[in-house]
Protein backbone atom coordinates (compact mmCIF):
# COMPACT_ATOMS: atom_id res chain seq x y z
CA UNK A 1 0.00 0.00 0.00
CA UNK A 2 1.08 3.38 -0.70
CA UNK A 3 0.87 4.78 2.74
CA UNK A 4 2.80 2.32 4.28
CA UNK A 5 5.40 4.30 5.02
CA UNK A 6 3.96 7.41 5.89
CA UNK A 7 3.49 7.94 9.61
CA UNK A 8 1.02 10.43 10.46
CA UNK A 9 -0.29 11.89 14.19
CA UNK A 10 -3.69 12.13 15.44
CA UNK A 11 -3.88 14.51 18.49
CA UNK A 12 -7.06 13.92 20.28
CA UNK A 13 -6.65 10.64 19.77
CA UNK A 14 -8.24 9.72 22.77
CA UNK A 15 -11.62 11.59 22.07
CA UNK A 16 -15.15 11.01 19.83
CA UNK A 17 -13.45 12.08 16.35
CA UNK A 18 -9.87 10.85 17.00
CA UNK A 19 -10.09 7.83 17.86
CA UNK A 20 -12.17 7.40 14.69
CA UNK A 21 -10.02 9.07 12.74
CA UNK A 22 -7.18 6.63 14.12
CA UNK A 23 -9.22 3.48 13.04
CA UNK A 24 -9.54 4.84 9.66
CA UNK A 25 -6.13 5.60 8.68
CA UNK A 26 -4.80 2.23 9.73
CA UNK A 27 -7.28 0.79 7.57
CA UNK A 28 -5.74 3.12 4.98
CA UNK A 29 -2.22 1.58 5.39
CA UNK A 30 -1.23 4.47 7.06
CA UNK A 31 1.42 4.47 10.24
CA UNK A 32 -0.48 5.82 13.05
CA UNK A 33 1.09 7.98 16.10
CA UNK A 34 -2.04 8.95 18.56
CA UNK A 35 -1.59 11.83 21.59
CA UNK A 36 -3.92 12.79 23.84
CA UNK A 37 -3.67 12.82 27.89
CA UNK A 38 -6.36 10.09 28.21
CA UNK A 39 -6.51 6.91 26.60
CA UNK A 40 -9.67 5.98 24.05
CA UNK A 41 -12.37 5.00 26.87
CA UNK A 42 -14.63 2.87 24.97
CA UNK A 43 -12.26 0.31 23.13
CA UNK A 44 -8.41 0.06 22.39
CA UNK A 45 -6.82 2.31 20.00
CA UNK A 46 -5.66 1.03 16.67
CA UNK A 47 -2.81 3.56 16.38
CA UNK A 48 0.73 1.76 16.66
CA UNK A 49 1.98 4.13 18.98
CA UNK A 50 0.15 6.06 21.91
CA UNK A 51 1.71 8.81 23.70
CA UNK A 52 0.30 10.57 26.82
CA UNK A 53 1.05 14.41 26.28
CA UNK A 54 -0.42 17.32 27.21
CA UNK A 55 -0.15 19.50 24.11
CA UNK A 56 -0.36 22.58 26.32
CA UNK A 57 3.77 22.18 26.56
CA UNK A 58 5.23 22.95 23.44
CA UNK A 59 8.29 20.53 24.35
CA UNK A 60 5.36 18.01 24.73
CA UNK A 61 3.92 19.36 21.04
CA UNK A 62 7.61 18.89 19.89
CA UNK A 63 7.76 15.29 20.96
CA UNK A 64 4.70 15.07 19.18
CA UNK A 65 4.98 15.61 16.15
CA UNK A 66 8.88 14.46 15.36
CA UNK A 67 8.97 12.91 12.23
CA UNK A 68 5.16 12.80 10.93
CA UNK A 69 4.35 13.69 7.46
CA UNK A 70 0.59 14.90 7.89
CA UNK A 71 -0.70 15.94 11.38
CA UNK A 72 -4.61 15.93 12.05
CA UNK A 73 -5.45 17.64 15.10
CA UNK A 74 -8.46 16.98 17.27
CA UNK A 75 -7.27 17.90 20.82
CA UNK A 76 -9.31 20.35 22.40
CA UNK A 77 -10.68 21.26 26.06
CA UNK A 78 -14.70 21.18 24.67
CA UNK A 79 -17.75 19.84 25.34
CA UNK A 80 -21.69 20.35 24.86
CA UNK A 81 -23.67 23.86 25.29
CA UNK A 82 -23.85 23.02 28.74
CA UNK A 83 -20.21 23.09 28.79
CA UNK A 84 -19.29 25.77 26.67
CA UNK A 85 -21.26 28.04 28.04
CA UNK A 86 -19.96 27.90 31.63
CA UNK A 87 -16.19 27.64 30.44
CA UNK A 88 -14.99 30.61 29.30
CA UNK A 89 -11.07 31.19 30.21
CA UNK A 90 -10.23 27.50 30.04
CA UNK A 91 -11.41 26.88 26.52
CA UNK A 92 -9.42 29.84 25.17
CA UNK A 93 -6.79 29.23 27.31
CA UNK A 94 -6.09 25.61 26.23
CA UNK A 95 -6.84 25.63 23.00
CA UNK A 96 -5.03 28.55 22.06
CA UNK A 97 -2.28 26.88 23.59
CA UNK A 98 -2.70 23.36 22.42
CA UNK A 99 -3.31 24.98 18.36
CA UNK A 100 -0.33 27.52 19.11
CA UNK A 101 2.02 25.00 20.38
CA UNK A 102 1.20 22.37 17.10
CA UNK A 103 0.90 25.16 14.82
CA UNK A 104 4.85 25.69 15.55
CA UNK A 105 5.86 22.54 15.78
CA UNK A 106 4.59 21.09 12.87
CA UNK A 107 6.02 24.04 11.15
CA UNK A 108 9.54 23.34 12.46
CA UNK A 109 8.95 20.09 12.28
CA UNK A 110 8.61 20.41 8.22
CA UNK A 111 4.91 18.67 7.98
CA UNK A 112 3.40 18.87 5.11
CA UNK A 113 -0.42 18.60 6.05
CA UNK A 114 -2.00 19.83 9.15
CA UNK A 115 -6.03 19.34 9.81
CA UNK A 116 -7.38 22.14 11.99
CA UNK A 117 -10.75 21.27 13.66
CA UNK A 118 -13.01 24.01 13.72
CA UNK A 119 -16.43 24.24 14.27
CA UNK A 120 -19.96 25.86 13.39
CA UNK A 121 -20.12 27.71 16.70
CA UNK A 122 -17.58 30.38 14.91
CA UNK A 123 -20.69 31.85 12.69
CA UNK A 124 -22.44 34.99 14.02
CA UNK A 125 -24.64 35.44 16.54
CA UNK A 126 -27.23 37.28 13.86
CA UNK A 127 -27.64 34.92 11.62
CA UNK A 128 -29.28 32.07 13.78
CA UNK A 129 -32.01 34.14 15.27
CA UNK A 130 -34.69 32.25 13.34
CA UNK A 131 -35.37 28.54 13.93
CA UNK A 132 -35.52 28.50 9.56
CA UNK A 133 -32.17 28.86 9.15
CA UNK A 134 -31.44 28.14 5.45
CA UNK A 135 -28.03 27.18 6.12
CA UNK A 136 -24.68 28.73 7.14
CA UNK A 137 -22.16 29.30 4.09
CA UNK A 138 -18.43 30.00 4.75
CA UNK A 139 -18.27 33.22 4.04
CA UNK A 140 -21.26 33.95 6.63
CA UNK A 141 -18.62 33.87 9.22
CA UNK A 142 -17.46 37.34 8.64
CA UNK A 143 -18.55 40.03 10.02
CA UNK A 144 -17.36 38.16 13.04
CA UNK A 145 -19.39 38.32 16.01
CA UNK A 146 -19.68 33.99 17.88
CA UNK A 147 -21.92 33.59 20.36
CA UNK A 148 -19.48 31.56 22.86
CA UNK A 149 -15.68 32.64 23.66
CA UNK A 150 -15.49 28.47 22.05
CA UNK A 151 -16.61 30.02 18.60
CA UNK A 152 -13.92 33.02 18.85
CA UNK A 153 -11.30 30.60 20.25
CA UNK A 154 -12.00 28.41 17.05
CA UNK A 155 -12.01 31.49 15.19
CA UNK A 156 -8.88 32.86 16.10
CA UNK A 157 -7.14 29.50 15.29
CA UNK A 158 -8.62 29.85 11.92
CA UNK A 159 -6.70 32.74 11.37
CA UNK A 160 -3.16 30.92 13.00
CA UNK A 161 -3.67 28.17 10.79
CA UNK A 162 -3.94 30.87 7.22
CA UNK A 163 -0.92 32.79 9.08
CA UNK A 164 1.51 29.39 9.22
CA UNK A 165 0.30 28.61 5.53
CA UNK A 166 1.19 31.73 4.12
CA UNK A 167 4.40 32.53 6.36
CA UNK A 168 5.72 28.84 6.12
CA UNK A 169 3.78 27.07 3.24
CA UNK A 170 2.22 24.70 5.75
CA UNK A 171 -0.62 23.21 4.04
CA UNK A 172 -3.27 24.15 6.50
CA UNK A 173 -7.12 22.23 6.22
CA UNK A 174 -9.65 23.49 8.17
CA UNK A 175 -13.11 22.30 8.54
CA UNK A 176 -16.09 23.50 10.14
CA UNK A 177 -18.26 20.09 12.39
CA UNK A 178 -21.77 20.86 12.48
CA UNK A 179 -23.14 18.73 15.83
CA UNK A 180 -20.93 15.11 14.66
CA UNK A 181 -22.32 11.99 16.46
CA UNK A 182 -22.19 8.80 16.80
CA UNK A 183 -21.16 5.44 18.81
CA UNK A 184 -17.93 5.75 20.90
CA UNK A 185 -18.85 9.46 22.27
CA UNK A 186 -19.11 11.05 25.14
CA UNK A 187 -22.61 10.47 26.21
CA UNK A 188 -22.40 11.32 30.01
CA UNK A 189 -20.91 13.12 32.46
CA UNK A 190 -22.16 17.14 31.48
CA UNK A 191 -19.82 17.16 28.24
CA UNK A 192 -22.10 15.03 26.03
CA UNK A 193 -23.79 17.01 22.93
CA UNK A 194 -27.80 16.93 22.43
CA UNK A 195 -27.98 13.42 20.25
CA UNK A 196 -26.24 11.47 23.04
CA UNK A 197 -27.85 13.08 26.06
CA UNK A 198 -31.36 12.40 24.23
CA UNK A 199 -30.67 9.04 23.18
CA UNK A 200 -29.10 8.34 27.10
CA UNK A 201 -32.21 10.22 28.43
CA UNK A 202 -34.64 7.92 26.31
CA UNK A 203 -32.59 4.66 27.26
CA UNK A 204 -33.34 5.21 30.88
CA UNK A 205 -36.84 6.25 30.42
CA UNK A 206 -39.65 3.59 31.03
CA UNK A 207 -42.59 3.54 29.08
CA UNK A 208 -44.35 6.71 29.04
CA UNK A 209 -41.97 8.35 31.14
CA UNK A 210 -41.38 11.98 31.02
CA UNK A 211 -37.64 13.23 30.07
CA UNK A 212 -36.01 17.22 30.33
CA UNK A 213 -35.07 18.77 27.68
CA UNK A 214 -33.20 22.16 27.71
CA UNK A 215 -34.86 25.00 26.00
CA UNK A 216 -38.34 24.51 24.34
CA UNK A 217 -37.64 21.87 21.73
CA UNK A 218 -38.04 24.61 18.92
CA UNK A 219 -34.39 25.04 18.39
CA UNK A 220 -33.45 23.76 15.42
CA UNK A 221 -29.92 21.80 14.43
CA UNK A 222 -28.31 19.80 11.88
CA UNK A 223 -26.43 16.94 12.91
CA UNK A 224 -23.71 14.45 10.60
CA UNK A 225 -22.75 11.22 11.13
CA UNK A 226 -19.15 9.89 12.26
CA UNK A 227 -18.59 8.33 9.49
CA UNK A 228 -19.23 10.95 7.13
CA UNK A 229 -17.19 13.56 8.91
CA UNK A 230 -14.24 11.10 8.82
CA UNK A 231 -14.76 10.62 5.11
CA UNK A 232 -14.90 14.49 4.82
CA UNK A 233 -11.91 15.36 6.69
CA UNK A 234 -9.32 12.35 4.71
CA UNK A 235 -10.84 14.22 1.25
CA UNK A 236 -9.78 17.57 2.62
CA UNK A 237 -6.72 16.63 3.99
CA UNK A 238 -5.87 15.52 0.27
CA UNK A 239 -7.03 18.38 -1.39
CA UNK A 240 -5.31 21.63 -2.24
CA UNK A 241 -8.61 23.97 -0.11
CA UNK A 242 -6.83 25.57 2.48
CA UNK A 243 -9.95 27.91 3.19
CA UNK A 244 -12.54 26.61 6.20
CA UNK A 245 -15.22 24.42 4.68
CA UNK A 246 -18.18 23.32 6.41
CA UNK A 247 -18.22 19.12 7.40
CA UNK A 248 -22.34 18.37 7.97
CA UNK A 249 -25.76 18.12 7.05
CA UNK A 250 -27.90 19.82 5.74
CA UNK A 251 -31.15 18.05 6.77
CA UNK A 252 -32.52 20.86 9.77
CA UNK A 253 -34.34 19.20 12.61
CA UNK A 254 -35.83 21.00 15.69
CA UNK A 255 -35.19 18.93 19.16
CA UNK A 256 -38.68 18.07 19.32
CA UNK A 257 -37.94 16.03 15.85
CA UNK A 258 -35.06 14.39 17.32
CA UNK A 259 -36.40 13.59 20.25
CA UNK A 260 -39.52 12.13 18.26
CA UNK A 261 -37.10 10.08 15.77
CA UNK A 262 -34.82 8.62 18.87
CA UNK A 263 -38.23 7.86 20.93
CA UNK A 264 -39.35 5.68 17.39
CA UNK A 265 -36.29 4.01 17.36
CA UNK A 266 -36.29 2.83 21.63
CA UNK A 267 -40.43 1.71 20.93
CA UNK A 268 -41.37 3.77 23.82
CA UNK A 269 -43.68 6.90 24.11
CA UNK A 270 -41.93 9.50 25.63
CA UNK A 271 -43.39 12.97 27.73
CA UNK A 272 -41.36 15.75 27.39
CA UNK A 273 -41.01 18.78 30.39
CA UNK A 274 -39.03 21.86 28.92
CA UNK A 275 -36.49 23.44 30.80
CA UNK A 276 -36.55 26.84 29.68
CA UNK A 277 -33.76 27.99 32.55
CA UNK A 278 -30.84 25.81 31.07
CA UNK A 279 -28.59 27.36 28.13
CA UNK A 280 -30.09 26.62 24.49
CA UNK A 281 -27.28 27.71 22.31
CA UNK A 282 -28.47 29.56 19.15
CA UNK A 283 -32.41 29.63 17.75
CA UNK A 284 -31.95 28.19 14.47
CA UNK A 285 -27.98 26.54 12.82
CA UNK A 286 -27.95 24.71 9.43
CA UNK A 287 -24.80 23.94 7.31
CA UNK A 288 -24.84 24.94 3.90
CA UNK A 289 -22.59 22.36 2.31
CA UNK A 290 -22.49 23.06 -1.51
CA UNK A 291 -18.80 23.92 -1.15
CA UNK A 292 -17.75 20.27 0.45
CA UNK A 293 -19.89 18.20 -1.98
CA UNK A 294 -18.53 20.33 -5.15
CA UNK A 295 -14.57 20.77 -4.21
CA UNK A 296 -14.43 17.34 -2.12
CA UNK A 297 -17.32 15.43 -4.41
CA UNK A 298 -18.22 14.49 -0.12
CA UNK A 299 -22.25 13.91 0.53
CA UNK A 300 -23.09 12.62 3.93
CA UNK A 301 -24.54 8.93 3.40
CA UNK A 302 -26.02 7.87 6.58
CA UNK A 303 -29.50 8.99 7.23
CA UNK A 304 -30.54 11.04 10.98
CA UNK A 305 -32.92 7.93 11.50
CA UNK A 306 -30.16 5.13 11.13
CA UNK A 307 -26.91 7.00 12.57
CA UNK A 308 -29.31 7.70 15.61
CA UNK A 309 -30.30 4.10 15.64
CA UNK A 310 -26.79 2.88 15.60
CA UNK A 311 -26.35 5.58 18.42
CA UNK A 312 -28.76 4.81 20.53
CA UNK A 313 -28.04 0.96 20.48
CA UNK A 314 -24.20 1.47 21.51
CA UNK A 315 -25.62 4.38 24.30
CA UNK A 316 -28.05 1.52 25.59
CA UNK A 317 -25.38 -1.02 26.18
CA UNK A 318 -23.30 1.76 27.87
CA UNK A 319 -25.71 2.12 30.09
CA UNK A 320 -26.46 -1.79 30.99
CA UNK A 321 -22.90 -1.96 31.40
CA UNK A 322 -22.89 0.67 33.93
CA UNK A 323 -25.78 -0.80 35.59
CA UNK A 324 -24.05 -4.55 35.78
P1 LIG B 1 -13.47 15.03 22.43
O1 LIG B 1 -13.60 15.85 23.67
O2 LIG B 1 -14.07 13.68 22.42
O3 LIG B 1 -11.93 14.92 22.01
C1 LIG B 1 -10.99 15.90 22.30
C2 LIG B 1 -9.78 15.19 22.90
O4 LIG B 1 -8.76 16.18 23.15
C3 LIG B 1 -10.08 14.52 24.26
O5 LIG B 1 -9.79 13.15 24.20
C4 LIG B 1 -9.18 15.25 25.23
O6 LIG B 1 -8.65 14.43 26.27
C5 LIG B 1 -8.07 15.76 24.31
N1 LIG B 1 -7.36 16.88 24.94
C6 LIG B 1 -7.89 17.90 25.68
N2 LIG B 1 -6.91 18.68 26.15
C7 LIG B 1 -5.74 18.14 25.72
C8 LIG B 1 -4.38 18.51 25.91
N3 LIG B 1 -4.05 19.57 26.65
N4 LIG B 1 -3.43 17.76 25.32
C9 LIG B 1 -3.76 16.65 24.60
N5 LIG B 1 -5.04 16.27 24.38
C10 LIG B 1 -6.01 17.00 24.93
O7 LIG B 1 -14.10 15.95 21.26
P2 LIG B 1 -14.45 15.57 19.75
O8 LIG B 1 -15.92 15.64 19.62
O9 LIG B 1 -13.73 14.37 19.32
O10 LIG B 1 -13.87 16.85 19.01
C11 LIG B 1 -12.63 16.84 18.30
C12 LIG B 1 -12.37 18.22 17.73
O11 LIG B 1 -13.45 18.60 16.87
C13 LIG B 1 -12.26 19.33 18.79
O12 LIG B 1 -11.28 20.25 18.38
C14 LIG B 1 -13.63 19.98 18.74
O13 LIG B 1 -13.57 21.32 19.18
C15 LIG B 1 -13.97 19.86 17.27
N6 LIG B 1 -15.43 19.90 17.04
C16 LIG B 1 -16.22 18.82 17.37
C17 LIG B 1 -17.58 18.87 17.12
C18 LIG B 1 -18.48 17.72 17.43
O14 LIG B 1 -19.67 17.80 17.10
N7 LIG B 1 -18.01 16.64 18.03
C19 LIG B 1 -18.16 20.03 16.55
C20 LIG B 1 -17.33 21.09 16.24
C21 LIG B 1 -15.97 21.02 16.47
Amino acid sequence: MTNMNKTVLVTGAGGFIGHHMVSYLKERGYIVRGVDIKKPEFESTKADEFFLLDLRNKNNAMKATKGVVDVYNFAANMGGVGYIDKVHAHILHDNLLININMLEASAQEKVKRFFFSSSACVYPRRKQLSTANKGLCEKDAFPADPDTVYGWEKLTSEQLCLAYYQDYGLQTHVARFHNIYGPLGTWNGGREKSPAAICRKIVQAKKKDSIEVWGDGKQTRSYCYIDDCIEGIYRLMQSDITTPLNIGSDRLVSINDLIYIISSISGKTIHVRYDVSQPQGVRGRNANIEAAKKLLHWDPKTSLESGLSITYNWIEKQVKQEQS
